[in-house]
């Protein structure tokens, strides 16, 4: 892989996941949002991580610890395993696998992820915030739904 090439592996970095991590284009699919997102964590685009995370989520993010873990590994290859663009109206899943080398060895981090979509956007829905959220309240997501009946089931 050469330096031009996209962390995603899809294509030329520039006419790929740069477009996103710019801001000229948003994702149309979960899948490219993920993508998208891998190759943020590869190229250091701390900004694009935190702002392709659901809406209620982002001031709960550990900002540092994403930005020490973008540079502490060698990010080498994604690999998309399977997705369901439309788990419900507004759901999609994507599983994966990341490869990467944390100085030490390989590794491979294995996960399936939970986006939605709002606003015409696709955001990932991030499992490890540390945050009090109650079934009643508006839903993180921004839309009009409680929690409970949004995305609570995806996270
Ligand atoms: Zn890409
Ligand atoms: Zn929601």
């Amino acid at each position: 892989m050469t330096s031009l090439s996209c962390p995603c592996g899809s294509a030329l970095y520039s006419e790929c996941c740069e477009i996103l991590h710019s801001g000229k284009k948003t994702a149309e699919t979960a899948i490219q949002l993920m993508r998208s997102r891998y190759s943020a964590f590869a190229k250091y685009q701390i900004d694009y991580i935190v702002k392709t995370t659901a809406i209620g989520q982002q001031q709960a993010l550990d900002v540092q610890a994403i930005a020490d873990w973008s540079k502490a590994n060698q990010w080498l290859k994604l690999e998309v395993v399977q997705s369901n663009e439309k788990i419900d109206k507004n759901h999609a899943q994507v599983e994966f696998k990341a490869h990467y080398h944390d100085g030490k060895q390989a590794q491979i981090h294995h996960e399936v992820s939970h986006f939605v979509k709002h606003d015409g956007a696709w955001y990932f829905l991030d499992p490890t915030t540390n945050q009090q959220i109650t079934m009643k309240q508006a839903c993180i997501c921004g839309s009009a739904k409680k929690f409970k009946q949004c995305c609570a089931q995806y996270l």
